[in-house]
């Protein structure tokens, strides 16, 4: 009794919940309403050409290592991962800039460009490493059920850091306006402006910088099936194209899912689905949260994505590529403060098939095209194309390539695909930012308070978004439904 587990969606943050929930035994099953499984890390193939259709930037190798090891094994007994050397570059107005794979290089780079910046650089990201032990080993693992869990001795001293943002901080120690943006882009993985960021949150600049951007062999889908040939070895059973219609619930205890219209008896039950679409499957006495939170809360950007397959080899790009270009702030403010179609978009590019050739046919190479969004705005064919002769013609300024005439294949996804594809709210891309009013405790609930054995997890509950804390969310919730 008490033993059979239904898992909503098939994200990072399931996928890692079912694996845990089925080592202490529990029946599982994952129910994913698209053809495959992975969530937002779907995977395209046509043409000769593979394409990841979400997440593409592998950080944080620690936690996807801390992860397997969980269970007796080595991420390398399910995948390779190799360092990217660029971790990328950085197009600006008239010049760019590749990052190195070690921090003794990077600072060499740093100073290059602002001299005295490398000992600034120094100082900053020791104190980005410091913070990534406190945060990444051991607060991220705590549940967001009390705020006392973010009092240790060790945040106390860093307590300052919480009303300071990370854009205050980085100008402190570069001047250079592509440093400050080099400095400022990996908090954009937390969703919000670095101006909106708490300075504290500068551990992702340890993630990029201290422990380096890397590549797993076959994309990050490979990840996926990793995890799910990990999760079918603990016997965990998966259902694809079943799409979860509705949670039932008698005297505030669920009793199992509809699917596809049938009914399925469980005795617990966990979302990975957007934590608002999820509450929609239930009655409105048992939804915890009303529209209006919703419409309260800073969301991460949507994104206009091209996966394109050129039939020639590029140059001059690295396999991630930053086009910051054009004005950061004012992309920002059309993002969060006057959300619209941005004017001029900063944009960021990957050719998988520079590092990985298994990817685009032999002499071709595949591109995937991001451009962050506001959630929530109007999309339509004529405002996607529209955006792609931008970038483009954008991109061949920049670069010096010539592809305009060299598509064999190009599809885009944007906010209504987010939404149809995944029940994304607004069609956001990546979850609920982390802010300061958006961190741990002040998130939605991982258990819910109204329903005694319903569970969320993923990028809108604790931790946040992103895959390695999707991972640990999974990790999270398998705790608190274990206990
Ligand atoms: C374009 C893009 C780029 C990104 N880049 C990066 C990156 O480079 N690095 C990084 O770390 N992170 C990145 N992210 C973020 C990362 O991909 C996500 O944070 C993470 O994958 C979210 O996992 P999840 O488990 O929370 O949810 P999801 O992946 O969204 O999984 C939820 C699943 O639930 C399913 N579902 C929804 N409703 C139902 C229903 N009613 N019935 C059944 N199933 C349902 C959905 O189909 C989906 O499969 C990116 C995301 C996007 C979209």
């Amino acid at each position: 009794m008490g033993k059979t587990i239904a898992v909503i969606g098939s994200g990072f943050s399931s996928l890692s919940a079912a694996c845990y929930l089925a080592k202490e035994g529990y029946q599982v099953t994952v129910f994913e309403k698209n053809e495959s499984l992975g969530g937002r890390a779907s995977q395209l193939k046509v043409e000769g050409y593979t394409f990841d259709m979400g997440p593409s930037w592998y950080w944080m190798p620690d936690v996807f290592e801390r992860f397997f090891n969980d269970f007796g094994y080595k991420s390398s007994d399910f995948y390779s991962i190799e360092k990217l050397n660029p971790a990328y570059s950085v197009f600006f107005e008239n010049s760019k800039i590749d990052i190195p794979d070690t921090l003794d290089d990077i600072y060499a780079a740093f100073e290059k460009i602002e001299k005295g910046s490398a000992k600034a650089l120094e100082v900053f990201i020791a104190d980005a490493k410091s913070n990534y032990d406190v945060a990444i080993k051991d607060l991220v693992y705590r549940p967001g059920i009390s705020p006392l869990e973010l009092v240790t001795p060790k945040t106390v001293t860093k307590l300052g850091q919480f009303f300071s943002n990370v854009s205050k901080e980085v100008r402190k120690k570069v001047k250079d306006p592509r440093l400050v943006s080099i400095l400022e882009f990996p908090v954009l993985f937390l969703g919000a402006k670095p101006k909106d960021t708490p300075a504290f949150y500068n551990f992702m600049n340890y993630a990029d910088f201290g422990l380096g951007t890397w590549q797993p062999k076959g994309g990050m889908h490979a990840v996926v099936e990793g995890m799910v040939k990990l999760a079918k070895s603990l016997g965990v059973t998966f259902v694809v194209n079943a799409n979860v219609d509705r949670i039932h619930v008698e005297n505030k205890i669920t009793k199992g899912i509809t699917v596809n219209g049938d009914f399925n008896a469980f005795d617990k039950v966990l979302s990975g689905a957007d934590y608002h679409h999820t509450e929609t499957l239930l009655e409105v006495e048992n939804k915890q949260y009303s529209e209006q939170y919703w419409e309260k809360k800073i969301f991460a950007p949507s994104s206009l994505l091209f996966y394109v397959g050129f039939d020639k080899k590029l140059k001059n790009v690295s396999h991630h590529n930053l086009f910051f270009d054009t004005d950061f702030e004012k992309h920002a403010y059309e993002i969060y403060d006057d959300p619209k179609w941005p004017t001029e978009p900063l944009f960021y590019a990957n050719f998988t098939s520079i590092t990985d050739p298994k990817t685009a046919p032999e002499g071709c190479e595949n591109g995937f095209f991001l451009v962050p969004l506001a959630p929530g705005v109007e999309d339509t064919e004529a405002l996607r194309s529209q955006y792609f002769n931008k970038i483009i013609t954008r991109f061949e300024e920049k670069t010096g390539n010539v592809i305009q005439n060299n598509i064999n294949f190009k599809k885009s996804f944007c906010v209504n695909d987010f939404v149809s594809r995944y029940n994304s709210y607004k069609g956001n891309a990546y979850g609920m930012a982390n802010t300061l009013l958006q961190t741990a405790f002040l998130r939605p609930n991982l258990r819910s308070s109204k329903v005694k054995n319903l569970f969320f997890t993923g990028q809108l509950t604790v931790p946040g978004p992103g895959v390695p804390p999707a991972l640990i969310s999974g990790k999270l919730v398998a705790g608190l439904m274990i206990d």
